[in-house]
């Protein structure tokens, strides 16, 4: 029911199988041209929203370790029938993938997981079919870092979101927090930080709070 249901939702794509779908983990902060190449195995739906799906289908489960009966079977029958005529905007599709990755001891290990598309938004921004859908992104990362990450003399790097600023133009901040010894157990300390703008510091100190 569930390959039924992407099928409708996404027609065609049970071709996907077998066919490439890239990962990008560029950033203006870490270009990076190499794409993780992934090969889809399968497909089939899921919830968009576990409570609104489960709210509509009553919450039913298969009770396990009991006799099967007639009973339970047509209970199970009238889920499933239900499941299948639940709207379809309440699913979205799901593709199973896999990669091998060898390491340099010559071991090959193999990961799987599943990439959620979504019929109105697609995929999440990294995830793509088509290899060439990054390319301009990369190319506009790699300007990003040249114009405002990549080390350069006179400057430093905000600690917070990776900026160079120039020497001059640094904010010290004091960040207060926790810290733990054996000696003392909790305690609390600071220390000065080093940012591009205040907003960054103040940014830094709640992340320190938690
Ligand atoms: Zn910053």
């Amino acid at each position: 029911m569930y390959k039924e249901i992407a099928i409708k939702l996404f027609p065609g794509v049970e071709e996907l199988v077998g066919k490439k779908l890239y990962k990008s983990y560029s950033c203006p902060r870490c270009p990076k041209e190499e794409l993780e190449e992934w090969t889809i195995t399968g497909f089939g739906s899921v919830g968009k929203n576990r409570h609104e799906l489960a709210d509509y289908l009553g919450g039913y489960s298969f009770p396990y370790g009991k006799k099967v009966t007639k009973v339970l079977v047509g209970e199970a029958e009238e889920y499933i029938k239900k499941y299948e005529s639940a709207p379809l905007d309440m699913f979205n599709v799901i593709l199973h993938v896999e990669k091998y990755t060898t390491y340099s001891d010559g071991t090959t290990a193999k990961s799987t997981t599943a990439e959620t598309f979504d019929i109105e938004t697609g995929f999440t921004d990294n995830v793509s079919l088509n290899k060439e859908d990054f390319k301009e992104k990369i190319e506009k990362d790699k300007e990003e870092y040249e114009k405002y990450y990549a080390p350069r003399e006179g400057y430093v790097a905000c600690e917070r979101c990776g900026k160079q600023v120039p020497e001059n133009e640094v904010v010290k901040y004091k960040l207060i927090y926790q810290a733990w010894d054996n000696y003392r157990g909790k305690y609390v300390t600071s220390r000065i930080g080093t940012f591009c703008s205040g907003e960054c510091a103040m940014n830094e100190q709640m992340a320190l709070e938690g």
